[in-house]
C-alpha cells in the first residue's frame, strides 16, 4: 500500500462567516481600539471578556495580544519579581521561557513524567530547594497531571499556581475546567490553538487585584472602566500606578473573530476529540507505537496526538519521520537536538542560562513524536493517517 495522504497538517477551518460580518463593520467603523468607543457602546475586546469568562467560569477575564504576554503579565499580576525563582514544566513551548524571561524570573526547570505531565516527586524536590513561591504549569500539548495532587504540592509549599491553558483551551480535569485550578490562567488565540485570531490571549483569575494589575498591565491607560469583566474602581486605586504598560491590548478587529467561535468551541472540542479517537484506534494496532494512557478525571481536547516508538534506535526516528512525509504524513520529533518549528527543547533556550541537566524529560522526549490535528481533516482522514504511520512503521 502506497497510498499517500495529500491534506496539510498546518490548514485551519475558515473563519466563521459571522465573524467576517462583524469585522468588515469594525472596520467600517474605524473604531479598533479597544477603548475607542461611541456614547454608550461596549467594545467588542470588552464583549469577548464577558464571555469568556462566563464560559470559563472566572471573575475576571483579560483578553490581550498573544498567550505568551497573557503568561508574562500573569507572573507580574501574581507578584513575581526580577531575581525570583519560578518553577515551570520543562516540557513546553518557547513562549513560555520567553515570559519567564521578560519577568526576570528565574526558571527552576521541573522533569516531566512518562506521560508527558510534569513530575510530581521533581516538583516537590524542587520546591522544597529552591523555596520558590510560584510554579508556572504548562498543561503541554493538552496533557494534564493530576491536579488535586498538583494543588497539594502547592499548599505544601505555599506555591502560586499560573496556569498555561494554550493546549487546555476546554478541558476538564475531574469536572473543573483547566484553568480554574490555580490563581491565574493563560490561554492563546493564536491560529494553531483551539480559537483563532492569527495572534491573541486571554488571562482568567478569580482574584480582583490580580485582575486589576494585568489589566493595568496590559496597557489600559487610565481607561480600565471600559473593561468588560474587571474589578471594581477601588481595586485599581490601590494598583494603578505600580504596574507598568506593556502595551498588549486585544483590539476589537480580532475579538471581532473570537467571538463567534467562542459559542461554537465546544462543539468544536467534541469533533476534536472524534478525530482524535479515530487515529488513537488506528494507531493501536501497532504495537510498536506508545500511546498516552489518558486517566480517567483528564477530559482532555484532542487538537494534536503523541506516541513514541519505543523500539527505533535514535538514528532511526529521524528516517521514519522522513518515511512518513514522504506520504504526506507531517510528525514532528521532540528529540531533535536542532530545534525546528514548534518542537524546541529546554536545551535550545540558551538565554535561560545555566539549566541543571534533566535526564528524564530527554529521554522522554527523544522518543516523542507530535502530530497536529486540524479540523479539517475528516475521520476518514484520520483513519487513513493511521493506517500510514502504522505501514510505515511496520517496514523499520
Ligand atoms: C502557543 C503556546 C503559548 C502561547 O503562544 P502565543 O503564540 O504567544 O499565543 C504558550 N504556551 C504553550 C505551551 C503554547 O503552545
Amino acid at each position: 500500500m502506497t497510498r499517500r495522504f495529500d491534506k496539510s497538517f498546518t490548514q485551519q477551518e475558515p473563519i466563521p462567516e459571522a465573524a467576517i460580518a462583524r469585522a468588515v463593520e469594525i472596520m467600517q467603523s474605524g473604531r479598533l481600539h479597544r477603548y475607542n468607543v461611541a456614547e454608550g457602546e461596549t467594545s467588542e475586546a470588552s464583549l469577548l471578556e464577558q464571555e469568556y469568562s462566563a464560559w470559563q467560569g472566572s471573575r475576571y477575564c483579560l483578553a490581550c495580544t498573544s498567550g505568551g504576554q497573557a503568561i508574562q503579565i500573569a507572573l507580574r499580576a501574581a507578584g513575581v519579581m526580577p531575581g525570583d525563582a519560578v518553577l515551570a514544566n520543562a516540557y513546553t513551548l518557547a513562549p513560555v521561557p520567553g515570559a519567564l524571561h521578560a519577568a526576570g524570573a528565574r526558571p527552576v526547570l521541573v522533569e516531566i513524567d512518562e506521560d508527558w505531565h510534569t513530575d510530581l516527586a521533581d516538583l516537590e524536590a524542587k520546591a522544597q530547594a529552591s523555596g520558590a513561591r510560584f510554579f508556572l504549569l504548562s498543561h503541554m500539548r493538552g496533557h494534564i497531571a493530576d491536579m488535586e495532587a498538583v494543588m497539594a504540592v502547592c499548599e505544601r509549599h505555599a506555591l502560586t499556581l499560573i496556569e498555561d491553558c494554550a493546549h487546555t483551551m476546554g478541558a476538564r480535569w475531574n469536572g473543573v475546567r483547566s484553568g480554574n485550578h490555580g490563581r491565574v490562567a493563560c490561554f492563546s488565540a493564536q491560529t494553531y490553538k483551539h480559537i483563532n485570531s492569527g495572534e491573541g490571549g486571554l488571562l482568567t483569575t478569580d482574584d480582583p487585584e490580580l485582575a486589576a494589575r494585568a489589566i493595568v498591565h496590559s496597557g489600559s491607560y487610565m481607561l480600565y472602566g471600559r473593561h468588560g469583566a474587571a474589578p471594581e474602581e477601588e481595586v485599581f486605586r490601590k494598583v494603578r500606578l505600580d504596574s507598568a504598560n506593556l502595551s498588549a491590548r486585544l483590539d476589537n478587529l480580532r475579538a471581532a473573530l473570537l467571538r463567534p467561535q467562542l459559542a461554537a468551541i465546544d462543539e468544536n472540542i467534541a469533533r476534536w476529540n472524534k478525530r482524535y479517537q479515530v487515529l488513537e484506534q488506528g494507531l493501536r494496532r501497532s504495537s510498536h507505537l506508545r500511546l498516552p494512557e489518558r486517566r480517567q478525571h483528564e477530559a482532555f481536547v484532542g487538537s494534536s496526538i503523541q506516541m513514541q516508538t519505543p523500539a527505533l534506535e535514535r538514528d532511526a526516528i529521524p528516517r521514519f519521520v522522513a518515511a512518513c512525509a514522504e506520504r504526506g504524513v507531517e510528525l514532528k520529533w521532540f528529540g531533535d537536538d536542532e530545534p525546528r518549528a514548534f518542537t524546541s527543547r529546554y536545551d535550545s533556550w540558551r538565554y535561560l542560562g545555566d539549566v541543571p541537566e534533566l535526564p528524564q524529560t530527554l529521554a522522554v522526549l527523544a522518543k516523542t513524536l507530535d502530530m497536529r490535528i486540524p479540523l479539517t481533516f475528516s475521520q476518514d482522514d484520520c483513519a487513513q493517517i493511521a493506517e500510514i504511520v502504522v505501514d510505515v512503521l511496520s517496514g523499520f
